[in-house]
């Protein structure tokens, strides 16, 4: 909470972090062009329509374990092993009265079987076998259709297709998918002062590594990207790149020149060249961020400072991909509470994503300011394995403080 010789940092005139998602999303709509695709290139993609299962899976009813296939209503005596039967090898005799078939995991269950007694249970003599405990009919039997009945939605339309879909997919014998075409995105970074990596620096100027993290964060998410390079600060050349960007691509993105000094020029040119949604935020990093429409084109006007780049893509571009590719909700991360391991400096006024370092502690996980904050320090973001979220009114935190945290890897 606020502390009294805090000063605040709100400005009256921006939109609260909630505010802008929803301007953001409600102007996000999904595309709706679907392509046929080879089921081995869905990862990543989004599934234009629901998959229904066109057969059970399991298709037949099989062992669960290694053991003895048997008739449980024979009671617990012992049973005659009268064969064996293996995953993809059927055995074509019924078991009968007394009898038992050795069963392998994945073998389906010989016509009259109904239940396996694992092999750790089970004392083989000869032909003969004895089970200890009690044999409950059905037991360690993979029933048809338990996994996926015949005709039950395999996958919802607008699944992002991670490992685990692709394979319920392969279950069904499915080969050819239809999904959505890839969103394209072009971009490029603004400033006078940029220089691409591997020339000299002039006096002045810095590398551009705005547009590498773009371009990064664009082939992560399974976009289609074009780079259209680094423009100076001249808005003629800002102008015609637009032009040419708003034309080609589903989303524009741009990095510097948003805000109020003599060289910014974006948001006046999409005010003339399109129309601006949003312009400033009550958020830190990244005060400044335009969002509107270049034609057709969504347009995101992010600010310069790399770490605001990164940090306004993530809070507001990534829910607008997510959506316009088509994917299901929800476009934003989970936040997770967790306790602070060192104290936290923040002004009120403003919401603050701090980058944030998790830590294992002794009674759980626990989360710390990755390095200093500035929107300036690239080191600090490369360290950090989370966004801490702090609201607007909240100011320096002690250690202990629960704080809401976004994990920035995902698992899958
Ligand atoms: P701007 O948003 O254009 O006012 O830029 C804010 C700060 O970010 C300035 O210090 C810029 O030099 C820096 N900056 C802008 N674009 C880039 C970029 N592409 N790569 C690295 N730093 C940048
Ligand atoms: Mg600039």
């Amino acid at each position: 909470m606020a502390t009294c010789c805090e000063h605040s940092e709100h400005d009256p005139e921006a939109k609260s972090v909630a505010e802008a998602m929803e301007i953001i999303l409600a102007a996000s709509p999904p595309i709706r062009d679907q392509i046929a695709i080879p089921l081995e290139e869905g990862l990543g993609r989004v599934l234009a329509a629901s998959v229904q299962a066109p057969m059970d899976v399991p298709a037949w009813p099989n062992s669960a374990m290694d053991g003895y296939a048997l008739r449980a209503g024979d009671g617990d005596g012992p049973r005659k092993c009268v064969g064996s039967v293996f995953a993809g090898h059927p055995y074509l005799a019924p078991v009968t009265e007394g009898q038992c078939v050795r069963i392998m995991t994945g073998a389906v269950l010989p016509e009259g079987a109904d239940t396996v007694i694992p092999q750790e249970l089970a004392n083989r003599e000869g032909s003969q076998v004895r089970f200890h405990g009690e044999i409950l009919s059905g037991a360690n039997v993979r029933q048809p259709g338990e996994d996926l009945p015949m005709g039950n939605t395999a996958l919802p339309g607008g699944t992002l297709l991670r490992p685990a879909h692709l394979g319920v997919l392969a279950s069904l014998g499915i080969s050819e998918i239809a999904v959505f075409r890839p969103l394209r995105v072009a971009f490029f970074s603004t400033g006078d002062e940029l220089q691409p990596a591997g020339q000299p620096l002039g006096p002045g100027q810095i590398y551009d590594s705005n547009r590498l993290i773009l371009q990064s964060m664009l082939r992560r998410l399974g976009t289609e990207t074009v780079d259209l390079g680094c423009i100076c600060d001249d808005p003629d050349r800002i102008r015609e790149t637009l032009e040419k960007a708003g034309q080609m691509a589903d989303m524009v993105i741009t990095t510097g020149g948003v805000s109020v000094g003599d060289a910014d020029h974006i948001a006046s040119l999409l005010g003339q060249m399109g129309s601006v949604y949003l312009w400033k935020m009550n958020m830190k990093p990244g005060r400044p961020l335009a969002f509107g429409h270049l034609g057709q084109a969504s347009f995101f006007g992010l600010p310069g400072n790399p770490v605001s780049t990164m940090v306004t893509f993530y809070q507001f571009v990534r829910p607008a991909i997510l959506r316009r590719m088509g994917t299901l909700g929800p476009w934003t991360p989970p936040v997770f509470r967790l306790p602070l391991a060192a104290p936290l400096r923040k002004k009120p006024g403003r919401t603050d994503f701090q980058r944030g370092r998790l830590i294992a502690g002794e009674n759980g996980w626990m989360v710390a300011p990755a390095g200093a904050q500035s929107s300036h320090i690239l080191t600090g973001m490369a360290q950090a394995e989370c966004f801490i979220v702090l609201p607007a009114e909240s100011g320096s935190l002690p250690p202990g403080s629960l704080v809401d945290v976004q994990i920035l890897e995902g698992l899958v």
